[in-house]
């Protein structure tokens, strides 16, 4: 059985993917011991990026409003989640948070925009706002703006777009069962033409949709194909109101097979624990910084995630390193350690039995 792990290490440290069977093996198998499997994953991770952890923030720029029916997304037309919805900010609003960001030393950018896909016009409006962002601030930018084609990419790659993210989210065979308005060759079709005019992509998956582990190890092989360079693993958050609810197969174990499965089968990439990883992940997030390089800090599109505080203390105390850009919120450690042990609710300590313990 040491073999096996070590032959895993070995293979992605020298750039091989995991076969099928090793692939089904790694999500399935009740012979796995979930810690070989992490040490395995980390070999890989530890050789690329050492034990930094990249933090990442996302900036909703529109919210909410969107014409497409992915049945996981609380921005969707069949949500009936209580979301707040705005069209696209001012630019005035975008520079002053662009503005904010770089003051305080940021090196990334992100902006993320609700709806199908950018027509040429408003691709010509975000290639503006990005030159002019790139300009003024030097900072790299990321885009995620929905389904496009060479003519949007060509005028956003011209502006200096770094990064454009476009996840792939599920399978071929398993995509219709979240969305119908547009199909996952789409998505693929995206990522072509940002590669085609020189974007780095950035594409990953949602796990919990009541996909089968031959979805996820079909999606993990066209994000290899699609040589993606940034994968984030998204674990479903259910909100209430949205068509597709968590399938109940997302123990922290499974998580970390997925996590661990990603990094093996591409192990130069920045592998990010998305969206979801405090409710699913839950004690056992540290561990999941063994296959993964990266997470988001400080919320999602529609929903709150762990403070940056938290999650500074649990990457620190699991002895990996926060790759923050400066001007991140710093982790606070003037918090006296006491309150560490504070118990919820206020209830006061048990006082111990004086008078026992002196017996
Ligand atoms: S995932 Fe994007 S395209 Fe799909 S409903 Fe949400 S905002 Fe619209």
């Amino acid at each position: 059985m040491f073999d096996t792990y070590a032959k895993l290490a070995e293979k992605a440290l020298t750039d091989q993917p995991p076969t099928p069977e090793e692939a089904s093996w790694i999500l399935d198998s009740p012979e796995v011991d979930i810690l070989p499997l992490l040490q395995a994953a980390f070999e890989p991770r530890r050789r690329h990026f050492g034990r930094k952890v990249g933090i990442q923030v996302l900036n909703n720029v529109q919210n909410g409003l969107c014409p497409e029916d992915c049945g996981y997304c609380a921005q969707s037309k069949v949500t009936d989640a209580d979301v707040r919805q705005y069209p696209m900010k001012s630019d005035e609003s975008i520079f002053e948070a662009a503005e904010e960001a770089a003051r305080g030393g940021a090196m990334r950018y992100c902006m993320a925009l609700s709806g199908r896909g950018p027509s040429v016009t408003r691709a010509k409006r975000l290639g503006k706002l990005i030159r002019t962002l790139k300009d003024r601030y030097g900072m790299s930018i990321c885009l995620s703006a929905g389904i496009m084609g060479d003519e949007q990419a060509k005028i956003l790659a011209e502006s200096g777009l770094d990064r454009l993210n476009h996840n792939l989210n599920t399978s071929e065979s398993h995509y219709a069962e979240i969305c119908s308005t547009h199909t996952w060759q789409d998505r693929v079709s995206t990522l072509e033409a940002a590669r085609r005019n020189g974007i780095e992509t950035c594409s990953g998956l949602i796990i919990g949709m009541g996909e089968t582990s031959d979805d996820i190890v079909e999606v993990t092989y066209k994000l290899l194909e699609l040589e993606t360079p940034s994968i984030p693993v998204n674990f479903l958050i259910p909100i209430d109101g949205n068509p597709v609810q968590d399938d109940g197969s997302l123990s922290p174990e499974r998580c970390l097979r997925v996590l661990s499965l990603m990094r093996l089968t591409n192990p130069r990439a920045e592998i990010r624990m998305a969206g979801g990883r405090e409710g699913h992940l839950r004690g056992l997030q540290s561990l999941g910084l063994y296959p993964a390089n990266s997470l988001f800090v400080g919320g999602y599109l529609t929903t709150q995630g762990d403070p940056f505080s938290e999650t500074y203390a649990m990457i620190e105390d699991a002895g990996f390193e926060v790759q923050a850009p400066e001007g991140m919120p710093e982790r606070e450690t003037s918090e006296p350690t006491r309150m560490r042990f504070q118990i919820p609710g206020g209830r006061e300590l048990i006082k111990p039995d004086v008078a026992r313990l002196s017996d």
